[in-house]
């Protein structure tokens, strides 16, 4: 009776660990259809110029990131198509290279659903003083990103990153690489990294470079990365995400550690992706050529 029992527990478990493998190879036994393929070029600038070993294993990563993840309509919005794909490329676009622990087996393990608000959205704040006062404040929102495996966007802002309309920021890839980081079990700038001695190198590159924002954001000093960076670590990088797969050239040029470390996490160089800007003249009459001087 008992050796039956254990089978039982044993073929559930193997089941329930079978399953999901199995639907999701079913999920991928087809190529994605044209019309979404049609959305990830239109909605994901830097797809057209991925080798064709990377535009399908990103179709792919895309394909099982909507067959995993759920996505939810808030404020009355109706998830469409055109939203849930430019979402999921450019989420996979952080770990097309194979990055951290998310392998193709492994995308956003801990992410399950991603909530998609029409525009900006008020999110309720709780501040305790030190006299136990509670202040409650509203606060508006482009993106967050939860421990509890949600992510919160706001399609406006969604949608304009990829249009282009705001080149140097991409709310998508930021509140991502909080995921990333949050899977090395805290959030704090400092993503799975594997080794001691790749924790030793991120960590001296990540707090210089860290370092210099503050003091560019104290001083007022406008670089390639968003003073907002400057607020955290773990703020600091998902900004510097966002500069990396955004404008990078201009993270490369100006910060040109920074940019090694980030490749050999991302294991991509998505300068490969992104047209070199034009050098710019500070002065049509001189000529005086201030290449790596963008914005
Ligand atoms: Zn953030």
């Amino acid at each position: 009776m008992e050796g039956i029992i254990a089978g039982l527990i044993g073929a559930g478990l193997l089941a329930a660990w079978l399953l999901p493998k199995l639907r999701l190879r079913r999920a991928l036994a087809r190529p994605l259809a044209p019309e979404l393929v049609a959305i990830l070029e239109r909605n994901l600038a830097q797809y057209a110029r991925m080798d064709e070993g990377q535009q399908r294993r990103l179709r792919r990563l895309v394909q099982q990131f909507l067959h995993e993840k759920a996505f939810v309509g808030c404020a009355g919005l109706e998830v469409t198509d055109e939203m849930r794909v430019t979402i999921a490329a450019q989420a996979c676009m952080l770990v097309l290279g194979g990055t951290g622990d998310a392998s193709p087996a492994n995308l956003y393990p801990s992410l399950h659903a991603v909530l998609v608000y029409p525009g900006a959205f008020l999110v309720p704040r709780r501040e305790v003083d030190a006299a136990g006062v509670v202040t409650e404040q509203r606060q508006d929102l482009l993106g967050e990103s939860w421990g509890d495996g949600r992510v919160i966007l706001s399609w406006d802002h969604v949608r304009r990153a990829g249009a282009e309309e705001s080149p140097d920021h991409n709310v998508v890839l930021h509140e991502f690489a909080h995921q990333l980081d949050s899977e090395s079990g805290s959030t704090n700038g400092a993503p799975y990294l594997g080794s001691t001695e790749r924790y030793r190198s991120w960590s001296e590159v990540l707090s210089r470079n860290y370092a210099a924002l503050r003091r560019d954001a104290m001083w007022g000093q406008r670089g390639v990365l968003d003073h907002y960076g400057a607020s955290s670590p773990a703020e600091f990088f998902a900004v510097a995400t966002e500069s990396f797969f955004e404008q990078p050239w201009e993270l490369s040029a100006r910060h040109p550690d920074l940019y090694e470390e980030f490749m050999k996490y991302f294991r991509v160089d998505p300068r490969d992706w992104v047209a070199e800007p034009q050098p710019v003249f500070d002065d049509p009459f001189q000529h005086g050529l201030v290449y790596g001087q963008w914005r």
